[in-house]
């Protein structure tokens, strides 16, 4: 069998033969596709700290897949069924023990294709019973290897839900929202927020290319160039009253407390800001403070985000052209798609 292999914290990544296991009751996946996240990339540049081997210095890429049952060995499942499995394997904490280990307090986890558990780049792999969310019967659209990146959006849907009540939020319907980062996480942050009512503002620092104008023009969201700075004629069009970071840059959360409105929400989820600085100012806290505004830190999503993704993507993919968001499929071997994004990427996927 061959799989896409990395030495964690080493630059390069190879498509190679790779042992095979022995099932023992697990249930045997084909691998359908396997997305590509800027994370395999940090890995494959050997740059992310957190990266570890299963065994050997070596680890099996790729955490965001979708397969197919071939073998349901002791399970629950039928040959066909088509499966996504999870990323994250709990420890021993008081909430990895309840299943929540996207809420893990020690740090005791695993997970897949990324630290200390081989991932789903490869021809297919045996997998227990509870981390696989089956995704439908036999065919089902590209779009659902988007399933991973959406769980994180359904628990940043529960996160909202569970703060709105302290700022005496009514409801979420007419609000505005303002998610920033155009790519895979910030465009699903968007179609989920319009589709529970919110005006959704999209937002980058430079342009919206034409895959990204099709889904806002799907999802009724409207677009901001915060190189403007022209925050006032954006709020205008839609009132800030919650922020989703998708990008990580500290810049963001300081323009998201100068902007957003009284009792707003912010969201952190993005993740790509390591190194960068912003700068905060007794003033940022103060208009923290005032405002009585909420910050979340976002990360994740336990079993049930991955079945609510999987609803989601069924319910509204077509809607919102979803599968469009693929804008690459690769073969196996073409492993240089996860040295460098592509040109015109949002999602690209390999195809096994
Ligand atoms: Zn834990």
């Amino acid at each position: 069998m061959k799989g896409i292999v990395v030495k964690p914290g080493l630059a390069g990544a190879s498509f190679e033969d790779i042992e095979e296991e022995s099932g023992n009751g697990r249930v045997l996946v084909k691998t359908l596709y396997t997305g590509v996240c800027g994370t395999d990339r940090e890995i494959v540049a050997g740059k992310l700290g957190i990266t570890r081997a299963e065994r050997d210095g070596r680890l099996v890429l790729g955490h965001e897949a979708l397969g197919k049952v071939v073998d349901p060995g002791n399970s629950s499942f039928s040959e066909g069924d088509i499966v996504v499995p999870m990323v994250r394997r709990p420890g021993s904490c008081a909430n990895c023990l309840a299943g929540r280990q996207d809420y893990c307090t020690d740090g005791d986890f695993t997970e897949a294709g990324i630290r200390g558990k081989d991932g789903f780049m490869r021809e297919s792999f045996y997998e227990e019973e509870r981390f696989l969310v089956k995704a439908g019967s036999e065919e089902v659209g590209i779009e659902k290897v988007l399933t991973e990146p959406m769980k994180n959006v359904m628990k940043i849907r529960e996160s909202i839900f569970g703060v709105i009540g302290r700022g005496l939020w009514d409801s979420v319907k007419g609000r505005g929202a303002w998610v920033f980062g155009t790519g895979t996480e910030g465009l699903l942050i968007g179609s989920v927020l319009s589709s529970i009512g919110m005006r959704v503002m999209l937002v980058n620092r430079h342009g919206l290319p034409e895959i990204q104008q099709g889904l806002a023009e799907r999802i009724g969201a409207e677009f901001f160039n915060s190189s403007s700075k022209d925050w006032a004629s954006g709020k205008k069009r839609v009132p800030m009253d919650m922020v989703v970071d998708a990008a990580g840059a500290p810049s963001i959360l300081l323009d998201a407390v100068g902007n957003i409105g009284h009792t707003g929400i912010i969201v952190l989820f993005g993740t790509g800001g390591a190194g960068m600085e912003g700068k905060l100012l007794g003033d940022t806290i103060l208009s923290l403070v005032d405002k009585n505004l909420t910050v979340i830190g976002c990360e994740d999503g336990a079993r049930e985000h991955y079945e609510q993704a999987v609803d989601f993507i069924s319910e509204n993919g077509a809607k919102y052209g979803l599968g469009k968001l693929v804008t690459g499929i690769f073969s196996p071997s073409s492993i240089e798609v996860l040295s460098a994004k592509q040109q015109g990427e949002v999602k690209s996927v390999i195809k096994w």
